[in-house]
């Protein structure tokens, strides 16, 4: 048989998503908008899974971690200080033939444009990649203020009166879960390059002289949890290390992860120096020293910061999901053999367990299990059509465990619980079904 395209597997994900409630793209009865995405019911699911399991692991799993949550509009000046002011850009050009855009830095040859190979190009312009708006009922220059274009920023400001606050001393981090925005030149691959997106960082502030082991320390943990939480296999992500580092910066990489248009970043680990707070001390005017007590000397902390984007770690988990099964599925009704089936961690998916009674004249008891179920999981019920119907749904939105009521079960107080992945069918007792489950689950 033919291998699938890449670019195939790609549309048929966007294509589920949509069908299936994950992902729908912005204001689409005006036509959308490009860079811009929502997520349905299922996607909302799955993202804020994806946000619970990084702040447990974090923050709320670790003694020397804290949390913030900031606003997307700072002062004007923080911009100023970070350099996104001055520097924050790529080059574009545009094709004076099809009017298509491109970021000068992703062209194979500079002089072509990709899209219809004319060579009437613009040349390459500045483009800032900054959000503008307004702060105050006048939309002058002198009200300026822009959306952020990372959250770390924030954390930075924050430094001192969170440290005040929880009396910490070095080391220690500050992570954060948020909205940023860029006004990116060529959003494309679906929510990959959007231009509203969410970013999940945090910053760890040390000394100096304990900067590279940090950073090793913290390069080794992401890995890990890439591959134990998220359930990423070794062959999935590879580490890229940076070649030209910023002047400050002693180390930098980024984790990638392998999607179906190639290879993407997922996190980067930046070694930032001590650029952001030694800037902020400059621009405000407060000093940003921290005083080590047990050395006796004062000095600007370095930060080592991890950096993941929230919505391209829900696409790699969607993509590696995806999956068409040529299992028999006719013994559960249904009319053809392929199965359209996604294979979300049980962590992650937006169900967990679906309660399915056979017949409509069992669905009381029936509920009753599900209201039990629904305390512990993501739980739906589901009366509608025929059994084998309902697992296909089921299985095109990645629900691991489906609970069957059957005639029997009111006869014997079991049920049977089927699997996803193995397509097994397990007989439990109703009893023990939230025991059985919670091991499957947290499995
Ligand atoms: P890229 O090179 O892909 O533009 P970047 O190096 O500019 O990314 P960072 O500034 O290091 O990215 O941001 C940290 C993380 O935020 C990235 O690893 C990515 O997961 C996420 N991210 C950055 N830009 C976008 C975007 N336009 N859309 C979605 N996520 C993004």
């Amino acid at each position: 048989m033919p291998e699938e395209k890449d670019s195939d597997r790609m549309e048929k994900i966007v294509s589920l998503c949509k069908r299936r409630g994950f992902i729908f793209q912005s204001s689409e009865i005006y036509g959308g908008i490009n860079g811009f995405w929502d997520y349905g019911p299922y996607g909302v699911a799955l993202k804020r899974a994806v946000e619970q399991a990084w702040w447990r692991e974090m923050v709320e799993q670790r003694d020397d971690v804290e949390g913030i949550d900031s606003t997307v509009i700072c002062h004007p000046s923080v911009w100023k200080a970070s350099g996104h002011l001055d520097k924050f850009g790529d080059l574009m050009t545009d094709c004076r033939d099809c009017k298509a855009r491109h970021r000068v830095d992703q062209m194979e040859d500079k002089s072509v444009c990709p899209a219809c190979g004319s060579k009437n190009l613009t040349a390459p312009r500045e483009f800032n990649l900054m959000m503008k708006t307004y702060v105050g009922p006048v939309s002058d220059e002198d009200h300026v203020a822009y959306l952020r274009a990372e959250t770390c920023q924030s954390i930075f400001l924050n430094f001192n009166l969170v440290r005040i606050s929880t009396r910490r001393s070095l080391p220690f981090g500050i992570a954060q879960i948020g909205k940023a925005f860029r006004n990116e030149i060529n959003p494309r691959n679906f929510t990959f390059r959007s231009r509203e997106f969410s970013q999940m960082e945090m910053e760890f502030f040390c000394a100096e002289e304990d900067s590279m082991k940090w950073f090793e320390y913290w390069k080794n943990e992401r890995i890990r949890y890439y591959r134990d939480v998220v359930g990423f296999a070794e062959n999935e992500i590879k580490i890229h290390e940076h070649e030209a580092l910023a002047h400050y910066a002693r180390a930098a990489l980024d984790i990638e992860f392998k999607f179906p248009f190639g290879w993407g970043e997922l996190e980067g680990i930046h070694h930032r120096g001590t650029w952001d707070m030694g800037r902020h001390q400059e621009f405000s005017g407060e000093s940003q020293e921290y005083f080590d007590q047990t050395a006796g000397k004062k000095f600007l902390p370095t930060v080592v910061e991890t950096s993941v984007g929230v919505d391209r770690t829900v696409l790699a988990i969607i993509c590696r999901a995806y999956d068409e099964d040529k299992a028999e599925t006719k013994k559960e009704g249904m009319e053809e053999d392929t199965r359209l089936v996604m294979r979300i961690k049980p962590r992650f998916a937006p169900v967990q367990v679906a309660v399915l009674p056979l017949a409509k004249k069992i669905a009381e008891p029936a509920e009753k299990i599900y209201r039990d179920v629904k305390k512990l999981f993501r739980s739906e019920f589901d009366l509608t059509g025929s059994i084998g119907k309902r697992y296909r749904r089921q299985d095109e939105i990645g629900t691991p465990f489906c609970v069957t009521f059957d005639f029997q079960s009111i006869e014997d107080g079991a049920v049977t619980v089927r699997d996803r992945d193995r397509m097994t069918q397990d007989r439990i007792p109703a009893a023990n079904l939230n025991q059985y489950l919670t091991e499957k689950v947290h499995a």
